[in-house]
């Protein structure tokens, strides 16, 4: 068992956590990571980004982790493997397990970043065409389907908001919609009604996606009142999933303030969370912008943030 001690401990390696890493070195903090399972976050997962500042041809995900992450350890930041376990929060200096009892940290302040997951419906092609067609976030993929049909899966109101995202870019967008109303707000249902180049499809579900080597279309199956399903191939190019992420807080839950749909609450325009000394930045703090970019923002905030209550409460 080994034990490390640190003015900041940052949870997770993605855009936010890096750049927190970035921050708190630099302002000597001699900060820790533990990067979690998924080292470089959910970026690792994707192949071309067009859309992170300083990239002018853009750059592949992997890629840009891989910048973030040296960029954090030329200025000093200790990386640890493993995924945090358990949090002390009753006292501080808090302390953090890390894989079971391996491993804990002694931290006078904590940046969470975590981050969330999008939720996917478990069709077994939606792994196959992830990134050849299918995605969950249509502002970072849907200009790679300019002009072309694609569909949005969801009827709240971010499906909504996808749904007229995509309107402005594609051919044609279906709203793939499992019961027989959209849950969205009255002003969104309106829009995407009367939105030309949507169709709703509703009490519809996927069956299954097909294409050779890239997304080329759906079954969808649609309810009658005689019972029997009705079932129909729709053409589409892009399949955008919109039914929600889910924030990787489990390990907080009971500790630290969470919302009803589990992300971590944040005071006004901070990044403090409803335990003195305890930061959150990126997804799973952020239900609504969740991009890298605002996650990367983010994380800087939470590092001035943690720099400036070292500063008032330690002798450092
Ligand atoms: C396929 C795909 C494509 C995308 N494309 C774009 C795009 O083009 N442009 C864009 O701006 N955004 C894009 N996004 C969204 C972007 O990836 C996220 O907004 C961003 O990664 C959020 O950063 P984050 O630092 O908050 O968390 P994440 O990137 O989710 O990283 C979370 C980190 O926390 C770690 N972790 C989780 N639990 C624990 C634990 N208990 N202990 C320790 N570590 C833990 C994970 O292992 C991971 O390292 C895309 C997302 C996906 C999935």
């Amino acid at each position: 068992m080994s034990e490390f001690k640190t003015k900041c401990l940052i949870i997770g390696s993605g855009p936010a956590g890096y750049t927190a890493g970035i921050y708190t070195s630099r302002a000597g903090l001699e900060p820790i990571m533990v990067e979690g399972s998924q080292p470089g976050g959910q970026l690792i997962t994707t192949t071309e980004i067009e859309n992170f500042p300083g990239y002018i041809e853009g750059v592949a995900g992997p890629r840009l982790m891989e910048d973030l992450r040296a960029q954090a350890t030329r200025y000093g930041l200790n990386i640890i493997s493993g995924e945090v376990t358990d949090i002390d929060v009753s006292k501080r200096p808090f302390a953090v397990t890390v894989n079971g009892s391996d491993t804990t940290i002694v931290a006078d302040t904590v940046i969470i970043c975590t981050g969330a997951k999008a939720r996917y419906l478990g069709l077994p092609e939606e792994e196959k065409y992830l990134g050849m067609g299918v995605s969950a976030c249509a502002t970072c993929d849907g200009f790679f389907f300019r002009n072309r049909p694609v569909a949005v899966v969801g009827g709240g109101d971010t499906a909504c908001e996808e749904a007229l995202y995509l309107a402005n870019l594609c051919s044609k967008v279906y709203m793939i919609v499992r019961k027989d109303y959209l849950r969205a707000s009255k002003v969104m249902q309106k829009r995407v009604m009367e939105n030309e180049k949507i169709s709703v499809l509703f009490n519809t579900n996927t069956k299954s996606l097909y294409g050779k080597d890239v997304l080329e279309g759906a079954k969808v199956a649609t309810k009658t009142p005689s019972g029997i399903d009705d079932i129909q191939d729709i053409a589409i190019d892009g399949f955008f999933l919109a039914i929600g992420h889910a924030p990787a807080t489990e390990v907080f839950a009971g500790k630290i303030e969470l919302d009803e749909a589990g992300y971590i609450k944040v005071q006004g325009n901070s990044t403090a969370t409803n335990v003195e000394g305890i930061f959150a930045a990126g997804d799973v703090a952020d239900p609504v912008y969740q991009q890298a970019i605002s996650a990367a923002g983010m994380g800087c905030r939470a590092a001035l943030d943690a720099e400036h209550f070292v500063m008032l409460h330690t002798d450092a």
